[in-house]
């Protein structure tokens, strides 16, 4: 089972891995995740990803490319892995698929979540999220039982740079630019399934397992 989950910043993608990646019992690869531990750590990778990041923009297609490549070779995702923020781009799509194809794989199916405008912005000005865990909150809709403090883990919950509102801006310009063609490329494959976003992460959840269940033939 190889899944991606395509959408745009604040559609929720990080979430639903959450519920799927248990459900389904393979690995999420969070490409967002595995760029922010690199940075962390200082390793080589974070260094080069980190002025991107900090703007809002895509860290270059070769490093993500070999990221991913190095990350699906590892003994944890031979029963299937879910990717979860990549790819952000055709040519990272294009690749992809030369990779799975080279390895005799092909992907499983591709959930696109759509969600309106306004709701992304008022979700990610409003998000906070583990750095422990990487489970998310809302400041309004969803806070944390005890403030700046991870429900799920103890750790410690706060803002990410790149939600401040300048930033929020330039990723979903980057976004409709940059990533949304994949939707296409990934609709023209007969991959793609649409799964309606809003609402309650309960509501999406069912909205996941439903699509997943009922469109492998599509
Ligand atoms: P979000 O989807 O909420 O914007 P992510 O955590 O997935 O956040 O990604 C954060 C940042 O990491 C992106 O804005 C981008 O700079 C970088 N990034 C993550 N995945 C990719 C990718 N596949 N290609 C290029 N850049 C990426
Ligand atoms: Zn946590």
């Amino acid at each position: 089972m190889i899944l991606a989950l395509f959408g745009p910043p604040g559609s929720g993608k990080g979430t639903q891995a959450k519920y799927l990646i248990r459900s389904l019992g393979i690995p999420q690869l969070s490409t967002g995740d595995m760029l922010r531990e690199a940075i962390k750590s200082g390793a080589d990778v974070g260094k080069r990803a980190k002025d991107f990041m900090d703007r809002g923009a895509l860290v270059p297609d070769d490093l993500m490319i070999a990221l991913i490549g190095e990350r699906t070779s590892q003994s944890d995702c031979q029963k299937g892995f879910l990717l979860d923020g990549f790819p952000r781009t055709v040519q990272q799509a294009e690749a992809l698929d030369r990779l799975l194809t080279s390895r005799g794989l092909a992907m499983t199916a591709v959930l696109s979540f759509k969600v309106d405008r306004a709701e992304l912005v008022a979700r990610l000005s409003g998000r906070l999220v583990c750095s422990r865990c990487g489970a998310s909150y809302h400041e309004r809709a969803k806070p944390t039982k005890v403030e700046g403090v991870c429900d799920l883990c103890g750790g410690s919950v706060g803002k990410r740079p790149d939600d401040r509102p300048e930033v929020v801006e330039s990723r979903l310009e980057t976004f409709m630019t940059s990533t949304q063609p994949v939707e296409a490329y990934f609709r023209q494959q007969g991959r793609l399934l649409e799964v309606d976003a809003l609402g309650s992460e309960e509501e999406v959840k069912q909205r996941v397992a439903a699509a997943i269940n009922g469109g492998r033939a599509g």
